[in-house]
């Protein structure tokens, strides 16, 4: 029969993926020497299999508890259900992949209404045990039988008003003896049943309650917003409980191995005296600096700090720790790989590296491409002279402005629109998840660095300050007081999440500095990269963004908007609009000095590397007004002409240039005359590349290929290639043919997805394309990440068949998938020469790339991107 249960010094021969995150971690801890308290994991298989039969569970687990629980008696004398000292755990969820609170937690099971007696009696401390109790009432209430937690944080806050204090921890045994009976009249009224006595009922019960919440719809949105597969399942630990809040000489605290904003090294973590480990997360208390815990408990920090080494050392990675000190006992209760800020892993990265911890090739293994993208963020001028209206901590750098909004579901809706806003809150809950997704910042009032808001934020690269004591929110009045003046919902304020500083109205942000271990681990990634990176950039300013992070080259430079500046559009109109070849040709005259000049200072700008232009690509029509705002009859009746049922497929790309040549041919002009222009003012000749949109056809890339040559050869002497985009299916097809007359490929993927799928992006997305991700009929959506089987498959055969009649062919891709990180990967694997993507992705594509070659090369333990 399959086996379900490991106890945590037992070797189960799986990883992260039958234990999950949490009990393999244990496990490892366990079995290293660190001091951990006594417990056991049901694996995942155990979750699955309950899961497939439909809620049940499987054949033989509950004897396999049962066996590990008596385990559990005899290692810590213990027994459980004992009214007299009785064994207690925590029943903990845990899955492979770190879903910070999406599932939940049940601490001191095992409790009831005789133990909490005994227990009291056993420690000599009534105080603690009923504090003990009312928790579980309360996490066993809400976990397990889906109570609202405010049902009881309520009593709570009532008790403690009418005590006038403030803290739990001002509580008496008393009073938590008097919020026991008050919990327990609640759970009765809301499940129409006394709270279970029995603790092995109790277990059951919270097992079952994990397994439930793999299913939960806040985990269901963070799995889908973090591409994680839904049928991973989670374990559940059941560990013996450690007692933070067993008096001064205990507590609870988090900690990092290394700062999780800026890397740096040094103490890092925060500490509650005298708590449970929920109080930390929760944010409810602002805890102290770990600092603090010196002067408290000596020698548990000490440990502690002794400890953090060991871990990260063994790990090789900055480690995020849980711990709880009983009495003076230091017990860790979770490691793992910390989550932090890209800043913050780029400089662990080098200092690892540095330290000879790691490998360069494992250092750049170790970034993930997408995160990079935070340190392109904007922030606020640092020489700027402001007036912050609030400060709290700097829990994820960056900085945002936007309109304040109170609530989750106004934040998903107004940001979804793509308004800006900032969502602002006393503190937030996994039940925010969607609107901290689509704003473009978070701001709370209470909590700790490692509080929900900002683990969550820090994972995202969202820009967020927490634990901002200037603040109140009125929640029913829709405003808050920030510093003392009264904002209301939809005013403007600008958070950084770099210094915590909050403003009021809008702030002016400056583009984000590129720092040295930037500019250190990308220098390695491009050793050990084959792909090249260019940028996709239209303008003399984009160009040199692109250059400046590292392109090598334009992939891609459009050449349509150049013809909507306010002195081309109407020159661009009269030549749609000319009765004949020769009225083009005379608009077209005028048009060139234009085109001239963009070519110049893109050229210019590119010096040394290849620019590839892409020849005019969308449909006349796109240049002329609505009919309605149409000058006259002529023009009405023209845009009536042109008017087309599908544009994306109707006369468009080389099909004009094949219609139309005088328009390419004014453009090949205008590229040849720049081009000497560039080479006479810098001494080196652009490296000209000449695309032809759309090509499907080998016959229209031959027609165009000669115009393109007899064109420029009458204009002067330059060196080019002459090349077209891959984006129609029959292209790919024929690939053998197109490629007689190319000199290059550059796979436009936008529209090749769009025709391969037969899917037009604006009428996919936010519609069915949106309801099959959310439905798991698609995985991913196919504009973002390549669809590798089946353009991805249409991609290989084009390789194949242009290289089998040119074995030179350049190819490259210029579609939105070159800045996608699975995407470059399958690039690398395609044997493709460069990828192309917008200048801000140009970083994320070189570490993407360098990490396709080190997994090829297995010179990584790591998985690269796209694994
Ligand atoms: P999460 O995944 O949300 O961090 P955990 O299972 O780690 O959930 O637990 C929530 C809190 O309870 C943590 O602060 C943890 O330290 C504490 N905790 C869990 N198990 C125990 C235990 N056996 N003894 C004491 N505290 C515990
Ligand atoms: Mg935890
Ligand atoms: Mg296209």
């Amino acid at each position: 029969m399959a086996r379900y249960v490991y106890d945590l010094d037992e070797p189960s021969g799986g990883g992260k993926e039958l234990l999950g995150g949490k009990g393999s971690g244990l496990a490892e801890m366990t079995q290293l020497g660190v001091p951990v308290p006594a417990g056991f994991t049901i694996t995942t298989d155990a979750c699955r299999a309950y899961m497939a039969e439909g809620k049940r569970l499987p054949d033989g687990l509950a004897e396999e508890i049962q066996e590990h629980i008596a385990r559990l008696e005899e290692k810590t004398g213990k027994r459980f259900g004992d009214d007299a000292d009785p064994l207690l755990v925590s029943v903990r969820s845990g899955a492979a992949v770190s879903m910070p609170g999406m599932m939940d937690t049940i601490l001191n099971l095992g409790l009831n209404d005789a133990a909490a007696e005994g227990l009291a009696r056993s420690t000599g401390n009534d105080r603690f045990a009923f504090d003990s109790y009312r928790r579980l009432l309360q996490m066993f209430g809400e976990v397990v039988d889906g109570i609202d937690a405010p049902r009881f944080e309520q009593r709570l806050s009532d008790a403690k008003q009418a005590k006038g204090v403030q803290h739990d921890t001002d509580l008496d045994a008393e009073d938590l003896r008097g919020l026991v009976g008050v919990f327990k009249s609640i759970y009765e009224e809301e499940t129409g049943g006394p709270f279970p006595q029995d603790a092995r009922e109790q277990l059951t019960r919270a097992v079952r309650a994990v397994f439930d919440s793999w299913d939960n719809p806040r985990a269901q949105v963070y799995r889908h917003a973090h591409a994680i597969p839904d049928d991973l399942g989670t374990a559940v630990n059941v560990v013996q409980m450690v007692f933070g809040n067993n008096g001064d000489t205990s507590g609870t605290g988090v900690c990092f191995t290394r700062d999780p904003s800026t890397g740096d090294q040094g103490l890092y973590g925060e500490f509650l005296a005298n708590a449970q480990g929920e109080d930390v997360v929760a944010g409810i208390r602002t805890p102290e600096p770990l600092e603090k815990m010196r002067e408290h408990l000596p020698e548990a920090f000490g440990q502690l700090l002794e400890t953090m080494a060991n871990l990260e050392r063994h790990y090789r990675d900055m480690q995020d720790i849980e711990f709880t000190v009983e009495d003076g006992k230091l017990f860790l209760l979770q490691t793992r790989s910390a989550k932090r800020t890209a800043a913050a892993a780029l400089k662990a990265a080098v200092s690892m590296t540095d330290e000879g911890l790691i490998t360069r090739e494992e250092a750049v293994a170790r970034i993930d491409p997408a995160a990079l993208d935070q340190l392109l963020h904007p922030m606020i001028d640092p020489n700027a002279k402001l007036e912050p209206a609030a400060k709290g901590l700097n829990a994820s750098p960056g900085a945002a402005c936007g309109e304040i909004v109170f609530d989750a579901d106004t934040a998903e809706a107004r940001g979804g629109a793509g308004e800006s806003v900032i969502l602002v809150r006393w503190e937030t809950t996994p039940d925010d998840i969607h609107g901290m997704i689509a704003a473009k910042g978070i701001l709370t009032v209470h909590g700790g660095m490692t509080s929900h808001a900002a683990v969550v934020a820090r994972g995202m690269g969202k820009p967020c300050v927490v634990g901002t004591e200037g603040i109140s929110i009125d929640t029913g009045a829709r405003t808050a007081t920030i510093g003392g003046t009264t904002v209301h919902e939809g005013d403007t304020i600008t958070i950084d999440g770099g210094s915590g500083q909050v403003y009021l109205g809008a702030v002016e942000l400056v583009p984000p500095q590129i720092n040295e271990d930037f500019e250190t681990v990308l220098g390695w990634a491009d050793d050990f990269r084959r792909l090249k990176v260019r940028a996709n950039a239209d303008t003399p300013e984009d160009a040199a963004k692109a250059r400046e992070f590292g392109a090598q080259g334009i992939g891609l430079c459009r050449t349509e908007h150049m013809f909507f500046g306010e002195e081309r559009l109407p020159v661009m109109q009269e030549m749609i609009m000319a009765d004949d070849e020769q009225g083009r040709r005379a608009a077209l005259e005028r048009l060139l000095p234009f085109q001239q000049e963009d070519f110049e200072g893109i050229f210019e700008a590119m010096v040394g590397l290849p620019v590839t232009i892409r020849l005019l690509d969308p449909p006349l029509h796109e240049f002329l007004p609505d009919e309605e705002q149409a000058r006259d009859d002529k023009m009405r009746r023209r845009i009536r002409a042109l008017r087309e049922a599908n544009p994306m497929l109707g006369t468009r790309g080389c099909r004009l240039g094949v219609m139309f040549p005088e328009i390419y041919e004014m453009q090949l002009r205008a590229i040849v005359r720049a081009a000497i222009a560039v080479s006479e003012r810098t001494g080196e000749a652009p490296l000209v590349e000449i695309m032809h949109p759309l090509v499907g056809f080998a016959e229209e890339l031959r027609r165009l290929r000669e115009l393109t040559v007899q064109t420029i050869a009458d204009e002067g002497e330059i060196e080019y290639l002459c090349g077209t985009m891959i984006e129609l299916p029959r292209a790919c097809v024929r690939a053998d043919e197109i490629a007689e007359h190319a000199d290059f490929f550059s796979f436009g993927t936008n529209d090749l997805t769009q025709t391969v799928l037969g899917m037009s992006r604006d009428d996919a997305e936010g519609k069915f394309l949106t309801y099959y991700l959310e439905h798991d009929v698609l995985e991913r959506n196919p504009f973002e990440t390549l669809d590798q089987s089946g353009v991805g498959d249409l991609m290989r055969l084009a390789v194949e068949r242009g290289r089998s009649v040119k074995e030179t062919l350049k190819l490259g891709i210029c579609g939105e998938h070159g800045g996608e990180a699975k995407s470059v990967v399958f690039c690398h694997e395609l044997g493709l020469d460069y990828v192309s993507c917008s200048p801000y992705r140009v970083p994320l594509a070189r570490l993407a790339a360098a990490q396709a070659a080190l997994a090829e090369s297995g010179a990584a333990q790591y998985v690269a991107a796209g694994g």
